[in-house]
């Protein structure tokens, strides 16, 4: 039944969007629409989404309404239907309330074919009245993780969207995210009152992007050394703080890199004019926050460095993201360090949300620890299986090799354990290697039996020990308590040896050099 009308979505694809075939899924979703089926589309951002209700919006009579709780999203998207001749408008807090009703009247006498909308406003008994007196031929809700407490960005507002399929029950449904875990799916369906809707996945695979992961230590030297080999390059350095933004760009700028720095704490005109400059390849590296990068077309973006670890995979995602849109060999490099994973627990720790943050970091945490391929890590965490490795990941590139770590565990959970439980890492390492510093004389740790006992590994080596044991769950760090080391069950056990403990070989001191030299 709906043959005629997709053969007339192509032609309308090609007329009026000037693009010659559908991106994966598109058709498939389309076709579903004009089904008069509900459905639920995962695609990555830039994937496409709009058009999957665009398009049967305007080969349909009648009108599509699409709820979006971004206010410059929906008025770029209603100004770019509008320059391709679609009679399109959005309705949210920023109209004044004469605009709001002009707006209105012409929904109602059938003038616009796609309407944007704001929860708050779809809320309202007025609009509610109006939509009744519309014929819908379809309702879009964009942004749909929003309904999810465990998105990650809730609305309350979106919890209410269940009347929609109550009160027009033949209008279909399509909800449209770029998250994709599985609670926050199964809870769209849910909580819109569509568990039969079809879920149409996307892929995330981003082949072209080589994803790396390093521990942190010299990372500015990394930094300096990686931008050095392709100077020409464009690039963006992501920092956790604006502070960081700043000094990483001056000591780029200090080493003859033409970097900067963007961030929300800059005057709206500077940081225009930064991400114009970055976007014109007036200048090559850009060290900004989170902040930079949305809604940015830049297609030769030739790698993201991410110099703190991003608070979650979907943030990660969407930042290494904006590498490659090119499709030609981008490289995204992270930089782990527990400093780091300690920080982002502490910005969580008041949220009402602390736990579902928590979790989300924890898989973070686990894609940068990985020992199998990174990709397969990524991928799965948005539901999707690749069936083999991808070879484009630093653990494919490069597999990690192990080691037998149960000694070397034992000193260093015998050390916490003579310390009674009181140092950070830190600490601990100067114990174990046997550190001469003041605090560690002043509090007697020079007396216990296991001080120096590691001496024969490099700082750097026990810093990594140490991470795989936290990750092994040997040792735990309490973060409520000055980021000190606990002892777990597992770790007893590891101590008095009724499990080994298998972990991966640390870098050696001169594969360090090499690559401070030339990443
Ligand atoms: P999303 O909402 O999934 O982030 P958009 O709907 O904004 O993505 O689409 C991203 C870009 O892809 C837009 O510039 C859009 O015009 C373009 N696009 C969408 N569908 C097609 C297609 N079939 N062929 C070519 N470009 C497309
Ligand atoms: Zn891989």
């Amino acid at each position: 039944m709906s043959e005629p009308l997709l053969a007339n979505a192509h032609t309308i694809l090609k007329d009026v969007f000037g693009y010659s075939s559908f991106r994966p899924l598109q058709e498939d979703v389309i076709t579903s629409a004009l089904d008069g089926k509900d459905s639920l589309v995962i695609m990555p951002t830039g994937g496409g989404k709009s058009m999957c209700f665009q398009l049967p919006a305007l080969v349909q009579d009648g009108a599509c309404l699409v709820i979006s709780p971004l206010i410059s999203l929906m008025r770029d998207q209603v100004e770019a239907l509008k320059q391709n001749g679609v009679s399109s408008a959005y309705l949210n807090s920023s109209l004044t309330a004469p605009e709001q009703r002009e707006i209105e009247e012409k929904f109602l006498s059938g003038e616009i074919k796609i309407l944007y909308v704001s929860p708050e406003k779809l809320l309202t008994r007025d609009f509610y009245n109006v939509i009744r007196s519309v014929t819908l031929n379809l309702i879009a809700i964009d942004e749909a993780h929003c309904i999810s407490q465990w998105g990650h960005d809730f609305r309350p507002e979106y919890t209410q969207l269940d009347f929609l399929k109550k009160q027009f029950p033949t209008v279909p449904i399509m909800a449209l995210t770029a998250t994709a875990d599985k609670a926050t799916r199964t809870d769209i369906l849910n909580q819109l009152g569509i568990l039969h809707a079809k879920t149409y996945l996307a892929s995330f695979d981003r082949p072209n992007l080589n994803l790396t992961v390093r521990a942190a230590q010299g990372r500015i030297e990394s930094i300096i050394g990686l931008i050095k080999q392709a100077p020409n390059e464009s690039g963006i350095v992501y920092c956790l703080s604006r502070k960081s933004c700043e000094t990483v760009a001056a000591k780029l700028q200090a080493n003859g890199i033409d970097a900067d720095f963007y961030h929300a704490g800059m005057p709206a005109d500077v940081r225009n004019n930064t991400q114009e400059r970055f976007i014109r390849d007036d200048l090559k590296v850009v060290c900004a926050t989170i902040a930079f990068g949305m809604g940015i077309d830049k297609s030769n973006v030739r790698w993201v460095i991410h110099y703190n670890l991003p608070k979650n995979l979907e943030s990660y995602y969407q930042e290494i993201g904006r590498a490659g849109r090119d499709g030609l060999d981008s490289k995204t490099l992270l930089f782990f360090s527990y400093a780091d994973v300690v920080q982002l627990k502490q910005f969580m720790e008041d949220s009402p949300q602390k736990a579902l943050l928590e979790a989300k970091l924890q898989r973070m945490q686990q894609f940068a620890e990985a020992t199998t391929c990174r990709r397969r890590v990524l991928l799965s965490y948005f539901g999707e299986q690749m069936e083999r490795d991808c070879g484009n990941c630093d653990v494919c590139r490069n597999p990690p090799e192990f080691m037998d770590g149960t000694i070397l565990a034992q000193k260093a959970l015998s050390a916490c354990a003579r310390t009674r439980e009181q140092v950070g890492m830190r600490m601990l390492i100067d114990i174990l290697r046997g550190s001469h510093r003041q605090e560690i004389v002043q509090l007697g740790y020079h007396e216990i039996k296991t001080y120096g006992a590691g001496r024969d590994h490099s700082y750097f080596e026990w810093q990594h020990f140490i991470g795989q044991f936290l990750n092994l769950g040997l040792f735990e760090i309490a973060f409520d308590n000055h980021n000190i080391l606990r002892i777990t069950e597992t770790g007893k056990k590891a101590l008095t040896g009724s499990i080994p403990v298998q972990i991966t070989k640390p870098e050696s001191e001169i594969e360090r050099k090499e690559r401070m030299k030339a990443p």
